[in-house]
């Protein structure tokens, strides 16, 4: 097999654009692509996809798991995660913050019955230990049963440090839960932290994985767990209709990504470094502290919508309100940063 042509496709709209918004914005980079061209395919829920089960396999295997699952997204990937540790009348303890009590739709409440307990977040992400051992419930039919707690890592960029989620997991296994890690940012929480995947994800008997965000590929998600709830998660997410025929197209870019993306996320932190250190120098603005990939900009509501028409018409594509998330990914380069600053300086020099 020789070379492929370059891909083509028509330009979108944000095409060449500094686009901030989110790391889920990347696009599949020519290599990734034709890795994605190369993946040899079969039925997947037949279990005959080469590509996907060596995703699912390499995946597992950097989390320390004995098994791996793949899902067309981490919204899908949580919920199956949730149905497969808690049933009807069960509970899961969570953030308010947290991206499976506040993103996700309440999916879990609507479609399969499980209640969460939403505990509010410490300002470093953390749920206090005292407030997670509150509201564990006794053994008393007044209650639902808490089955579960669950935790994001990375949340709003920050890394749960290590420590406390080993109080974490020592109080949750104690009070006979199980643990489950949104790690749709577990790789950032890696590299930012200076240690593997494997220990991110080691207090946890599930944890679910993003491709499509700093990694950069177009879509999919990997939940690694035991092999038990592996199978559990598998047989809901057929229920949920994410059961995919010859998807090995999509995980091998999700592949791609395991073999050349993870590294260079450091590239990622030192540009959201960067544009904190940048954005800082601007009176109107308050930064907070910036971790890892992500950089949150406090403003007055009033330049919100002009500062996001200002900043377009300069090539930069954010989404901005009173505390605005800027979010660094590999379509974003030291120089895209340096260009944000600079219009957004210029815009608050001509006011
Ligand atoms: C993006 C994200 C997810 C999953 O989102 P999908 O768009 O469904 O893949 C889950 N948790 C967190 C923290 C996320 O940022």
């Amino acid at each position: 097999m020789s070379s492929y042509p370059a891909f083509s496709r028509r330009p979108d709209s944000t095409e060449g654009l500094v686009d901030l918004r989110s790391d889920t914005v990347t696009r599949p980079s020519q290599a990734m692509l034709e890795a994605m061209i190369r993946s040899p395919v079969g039925d997947d829920v037949w279990g005959d996809d080469p590509t996907i089960n060596e995703l699912e396999a390499a995946t597992a295997a950097r989390a320390g798991k004995a098994a791996g699952v793949f899902f067309p997204s981490g919204t899908q990937s949580n919920l199956a995660a949730l149905m497969a540790h808690c049933t009807r009348g069960e509970e899961y303890i969570v953030g308010q913050r947290a991206h499976t009590y506040r993103y996700e739709g309440g999916g879990a409440a609507v479609l399969a019955s499980i209640q969460p307990q939403p505990v509010e977040n410490a300002p470093d992400g953390t749920l206090p230990l005292d407030r997670v051992k509150a509201d564990i419930k006794p053994d008393d039919s007044h209650f639902a049963v808490t089955r579960l707690l669950a935790l994001e890592n990375t949340i709003d960029g920050k890394i749960l440090p290590p420590a406390y989620v080993d109080q974490a997991a020592a109080l949750a296994r104690g009070a006979g839960l199980s643990m489950h890690l949104d790690g749709a940012r577990a790789w950032n929480a890696a590299v930012g932290g200076g240690v593997s995947l494997e220990a991110v994800c080691a207090p946890y008997d599930s944890v679910s994985l993003c491709f499509s965000k700093g990694m950069g590929a177009p879509v999919g998600s990997v939940l690694a767990a035991s092999e038990a709830l592996a199978a559990k998660a598998r047989r809901v997410r057929k229920m949920l209709g994410g059961g995919m025929r010859q998807a090995g197209i999509m995980a091998g870019g999700c592949l791609y990504a395991l073999e050349h993306n993870i590294e260079r996320l450091a590239e990622d932190h030192d540009n959201a470094a960067r544009l904190g250190r940048g954005l800082a120098q601007i009176a109107e603005l308050r930064l907070e502290a910036v971790n890892t990939n992500l950089v949150f900009v406090h403003m007055a509501p009033e330049h919100c919508k002009p500062l996001e028409a200002f900043a377009k018409s300069r090539g930069v594509i954010v989404a901005l309100g009173p505390r605005a998330r800027l979010v660094l990914h590999m379509d974003v380069s030291a120089a895209g940063v340096d260009s944000t600053v600079e219009a957004f300086k210029a815009y608050f020099a001509g006011l």
